[in-house]
Formats: structure tokens, C-alpha cells, sequence
């Protein structure tokens, strides 16, 4: 397998472990402000996911990426199925050339545009858009004007994400289960802010090893 096909496969299985971890953490985020499945969600796609690219023949990145999205979209209902599955089968095309720091860059910004263009929703709607905004320009700016390493540009990506997921708790919901409750959402955490979060410190883990 190509060392960066492999190495995807790995960072997929490190989200899909974090996920499972996590899963009652997230349940309990969206039963206070949507559903109560977003723990089940991300667990049950990503754990299929992992099992999916695992199986792959010597796979690149994009192919490993696109195959993640698209067990995502068929194991995953709701919103978040087709906001992750979508969007990551849409954005994996960027990765075709293998992953460099531009091709990072074009990725991030076609799934961030992707996730805007199906779920219609803008920084303080209170959903993962609060955490991928902010994550995703933090990310091209570090990368292309302050010139940073790719992982360092990652971690000030990171920290950004985390800072946007704060930001979703004080906020209404405007888009989603969540803006039934309409002021009554005030308070809490946004759980697909939250995923986004912990999918994007384990992409940080596994290009720091
Ligand atoms: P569902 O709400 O269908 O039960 P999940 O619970 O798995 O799906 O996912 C809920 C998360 O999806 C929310 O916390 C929010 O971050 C995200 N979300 C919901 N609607 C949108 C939208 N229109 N745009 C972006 N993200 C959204
Ligand atoms: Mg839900
Ligand atoms: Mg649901």
C-alpha cells in the first residue's frame, strides 16, 4: 500500500476509535438539543468506514477518503450523514494528486463549501459550521501566507475548531434539530461542532506521527 494511502486508512481508524469513545459524550449533547443520535451517528459511519477502507487494495489518499464518505452516506441518516459522507466524497477529488500542503488546503475548502452548499448554514447557526469556518481559513492563511509546516498549520487549525465549538454554546441554533428549540438551545454545546473537533485533533495525531 502506498505509504499515504496507509497512512489514511490509519488516521480513519484512529477518528472511527475516537468517535466510539466519545459516543456517549455526543448522545448526550444532541439529546439536550436535538435527537440523541449523534453519538450512534458518528460511531456506527465511522467505525464502518474504518472497516471499508481497511478492505481497500492498495489504495491512495483520495480513493481511501472517498470510500469513508461514501460508507458515511449509506450508514448515515440525518443530517450529519450526507453533511460528512457528501462532502467528503465531493472534496476527496482534491486529494487525487496525493497530499501536499496545497492539496490540504484545496480539500478543506472544498468540504467546508460542500457542507455550506448542502446544509445552508453560516458561522452562528450553531452547527459544525461554527467549528470549520474559522478552522478551515485558519488553516489556508497559516499554510499560504504565514507560511507554516502543514502540521503546524493543522494546529492552529485545531485550536481554532476549539474556539468555534465554544462559540456554538452561548449561540441559538438557526439550521437543524436544534433550531426547533429556538431559544431554548441557548447554553448548550453543538454536537457536530463537537465531531468535527475530535475528527480534526485525530488528523492532527496521526500527521504528527
Ligand atoms: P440529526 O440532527 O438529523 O439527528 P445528527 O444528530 O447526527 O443528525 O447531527 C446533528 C448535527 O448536524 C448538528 O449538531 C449540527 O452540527 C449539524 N447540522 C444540522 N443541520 C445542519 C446544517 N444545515 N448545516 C450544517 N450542519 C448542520
Ligand atoms: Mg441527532
Ligand atoms: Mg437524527
Amino acid at each position: 500500500m502506498s505509504d499515504e494511502g496507509a497512512a489514511v486508512v490509519a488516521a480513519v481508524q484512529a477518528i472511527a476509535e475516537r468517535l466510539e469513545a466519545e459516543r456517549s459524550y455526543l448522545t448526550d449533547l444532541d439529546s439536550a438539543i436535538g435527537d440523541a443520535d449523534h453519538g450512534g451517528n458518528m460511531a456506527r459511519g465511522w467505525s464502518a468506514a474504518a472497516e471499508k477502507v481497511a478492505d481497500l487494495d492498495d489504495p491512495d489518499p483520495a480513493t481511501v477518503v472517498k470510500t469513508a464518505g461514501k460508507t458515511l452516506l449509506s450508514e448515515v441518516g440525518g443530517a450529519s450523514g450526507p453533511l460528512y459522507g457528501g462532502s467528503l466524497v465531493f472534496a476527496s477529488q482534491e486529494l487525487d494528486g496525493g497530499i501536499t500542503a496545497d492539496t490540504a488546503v484545496a480539500f478543506a475548502e472544498t468540504y467546508l463549501e460542500k457542507v455550506q452548499d448542502r446544509g445552508d448554514a453560516r458561522v452562528g447557526d450553531k452547527t459544525m459550521v461554527d467549528a470549520l469556518v474559522p478552522a478551515v481559513h485558519t488553516f489556508k492563511k497559516s499554510v499560504e501566507t504565514d507560511d507554516l509546516p502543514p502540521v503546524e498549520a493543522l494546529a492552529k487549525a485545531v485550536a481554532a475548531a476549539e474556539r468555534g465549538v465554544d462559540f456554538t454554546v452561548p449561540i441559538r441554533a438557526s439550521k437543524g434539530r436544534a433550531s426547533y428549540l429556538g431559544w431554548r438551545s441557548v447554553g448548550h454545546q453543538d454536537p457536530g461542532a463537537t465531531s468535527t473537533l475530535y475528527i480534526m485533533e485525530e488528523l492532527l495525531d496521526a500527521a504528527t506521527e
